[in-house]
């Protein structure tokens, strides 16, 4: 059955949509709803598959979830805000107080060593980067094994390792919820892996929940549960078995 997840209560859900909308080009002839009512609750510390077909709203639904696209209708509540109607300075913060983001692509900027990659996020927010967020960053790289690579650039490393680095990046601000799409989708098997392990050894020591969107049936049945969009709607939603 879809949308029947039964969580134990928690104070607040990490996320809460009720009968989310969202159509493109509001009002125009070529307006056309993609996403239509979705009801979803994720609980603190879930590690979440989110997986349908080509073209059925994943990379819709996520840069929904990740703040970076309004909702048409219905309601999104982040950490128990409610994200409708907030300005774009109060989306920003809330971005960077709640959400890390690792993309397929992994936008490491080729000039800057893996440190200072990693460190990009505190940069970005405050023009600087503190003695403390250097720390924390060198810690980061070491716990994604990278301790030795830290002053090397993307260039002089593998696609596997720049993506550790990407990761260690989203985890910087050490936000409750990291967003992921494709996140080994252009890395080989022994890559994939061993950055899809990392992702669940960070889930299982920092209690962080993950929502990762994924083509690959493997890596989804790697996770606790499994959402499945098709056509805009969710399909299915279903625990994982333990193996
Ligand atoms: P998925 O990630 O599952 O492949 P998407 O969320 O990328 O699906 O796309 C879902 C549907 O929304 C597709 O039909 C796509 O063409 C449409 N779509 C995505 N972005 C836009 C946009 N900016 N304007 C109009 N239609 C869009």
């Amino acid at each position: 059955m879809s949308g029947t997840h039964n969580h134990a209560a928690t104070a607040t859900a990490l996320i809460e949509l009720h009968q989310l909308r969202k159509s493109y080009n509001l009002g125009q002839p070529n307006e056309a709803e993609i996403l239509h009512g979705i009801d979803l609750h994720i609980a603190h510390g879930e590690f979440l598959a989110l997986i349908g077909p080509s073209g059925s709203g994943k990379s819709t639904l996520l840069n929904i979830l990740g703040l970076l696209e309004p909702l048409t209708d219905g309601s999104y509540q982040l950490q128990g805000q409610a994200v409708q109607g907030l300005d774009d300075e109060a989306l920003t913060l809330l971005r960077r107080r709640a959400l890390g983001f690792v993309f397929q692509f992994h936008h490491l900027l080729p000039a800057f060593t893996a440190l200072e990659n990693v460190t990009l996020p505190a940069l970005m927010s405050e023009g600087r980067v503190s003695t403390k967020q250097r720390e924390q960053a060198r810690a980061l790289l070491e716990a994604v094994g990278l301790a030795d690579a830290a002053h090397k650039r993307p260039s002089e490393l593998s696609g596997g390792m720049q993506q550790r680095v990407a990761i260690a990046r989203a985890l910087v601000h050490d936000p409750p919820l990291v967003l992921a799409d494709e996140p080994t989708g252009n890395l080989d098997t022994a890559a994939s892996d061993a950055a899809f392990a990392l992702m669940r050894q960070i889930h299982e020591r920092r209690g962080t929940a993950f929502i990762v969107v994924t083509h690959d049936p493997r890596l989804a049945q790697r996770c606790d549960r499994i959402v499945e969009l098709v056509d805009g709607r969710i399909a299915s939603d279903q625990a994982v078995a333990a193996p």
